[in-house]
């Protein structure tokens, strides 16, 4: 579907391959058309017809072919398409007038509508830039009308059919639209809920696997460090049970507000691993950056005083820290990272809870 319109940023080198074949086939269509038209034109009108194809709407469809190519293509495409099609409307208005006047010809306009709705539904300009079409194609085309009875009795019918083809064409332009902005608000949504955790508004397990993973083989190529954290609260078995599941709910909230807090990046990837266990990839700290963060999620806790009275040795909640920190190079795969983070998570809770431990890969030792 998405081939249908140009939005920004949103064609796949397929997509793109297939506009500029079409813009290849408009080019070729007019070549084709110039074949037939010639075999029915009379002689004296030949040289006018040919320089205006071939000066004129073949360099205008060959411009915006090489302009494809341009960088900014995706910034200027809508405005590109309509100014393209309306020069060739323009052009084949001039066809008609100087058949008109030069040899008494009736050129035919169906080339208007052809040109409108190659427009509006092979290029996708939007429903603004169709209207505005629309309204300046008719224009023209009605001056023109008033200018010289080019169809004879036939002129003013013309002119409503051109009119009225048009203003379907926009109206379908509009439709499809409105139900293609539909699609992608219904799509986001699905992405939005596929890969949200629905307690805490963090990533869910399977979506921080897969941006992990990604962000993982992206610094793999280079040596830029980063960092797993894993975090879990501490005795949050006894906090259940003697506050109730409802208010360890709202604990594991005020996890996951004090990561974003800590964390504000917006490439820091942020997720619940499961339960009261959370995780956080990040990258372009050096060591002592990721130590000053893992302080401060503890600091908020400790600021937070929350109490859990069952909690052997402590009277507040708490969350213990593994870090694993290096170059992804250091490491076969992002797995591994959490593995070595959940180790030193394991001795974060060996040390008493309430504390971070770091494991780092050999050649970051410090
Ligand atoms: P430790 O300090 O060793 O981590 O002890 P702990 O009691 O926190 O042990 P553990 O990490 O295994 O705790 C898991 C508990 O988390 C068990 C379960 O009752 C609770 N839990 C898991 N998911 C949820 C949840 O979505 N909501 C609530 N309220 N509790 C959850
Ligand atoms: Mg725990
Ligand atoms: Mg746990």
């Amino acid at each position: 579907m998405r081939n249908i319109s140009v939005d920004q940023y949103n064609l796949s080198s397929r997509d793109m391959l297939l506009l500029r074949l079409s813009m290849l086939t408009g080019g070729i269509l007019i070549i084709l058309f110039m074949i037939g038209d010639l075999q029915m034109l009379p002689k004296e009108l030949a040289d006018v017809y040919v320089i205006n194809r071939v000066i004129l709407q073949l360099p205008v469809v060959f411009a915006l072919l090489a302009f494809s190519f341009h960088r900014r293509f995706f910034e200027f495409a809508q405005p590109a398409f309509f100014l393209v099609i309306l020069s060739l409307s323009y052009a084949n208005y001039y066809l008609i007038h100087v058949a008109w006047e030069q040899a008494g010809f009736s050129f035919p306009y169906e080339g208007t509508l052809l040109y409108a709705f190659f427009g509006f539904f092979v290029f996708g300009i939007h429903f603004r830039y169709a209207l505005w079409l629309m309204l300046l194609s008719s224009l023209g085309f009605m001056w023109l009308m008033l200018l010289e009875p080019v169809y004879g009795d036939r002129t003013f019918m013309n002119v409503g059919f051109v009119m009225g083809s048009l203003f379907i064409g926009v109206i379908g332009r509009h439709r499809l639209d409105r139900l293609l902005g539909k699609l992608e608000e219904a799509n986001e949504q699905l992405i939005t809920l596929s890969t949200t955790d629905g307690l805490t508004d963090l990533l869910n397990r399977r979506a921080l696997t897969d941006y992990s993973e990604r962000l993982f083989s992206l610094l793999r190529r280079s040596d830029q460090p980063l960092a797993v954290f894993m975090i879990d609260l501490d005795h949050f078995k006894q906090f259940n049970d003697l506050y109730g599941h409802q208010e360890g709910d709202r604990a594991i909230r005020c996890q996951a507000d004090i990561l974003k807090s800590v964390f504000k990046r917006q490439a820091d990837i942020l997720g619940r691993y499961g339960g009261e266990e959370f995780i956080v990839v990040t990258a372009g700290h050096n060591r002592t950056e990721f130590e000053n963060q893992a302080r401060e999620i503890l600091a908020q806790w400790n600021a937070m005083a929350m109490p859990n009275e069952g909690a052997p040795g402590g009277k507040f909640l708490s969350c213990s820290i593994g870090i694993c920190y290096g170059s992804a190079a250091d490491f076969a795969s992002i797995e591994e990272m959490i593995k070595t983070a959940d180790q030193a998570l394991y001795g974060a809770k060996n040390h008493g809870r309430r504390t971070f431990v770091v494991a780092s890969s050999r050649k970051r030792q410090e």
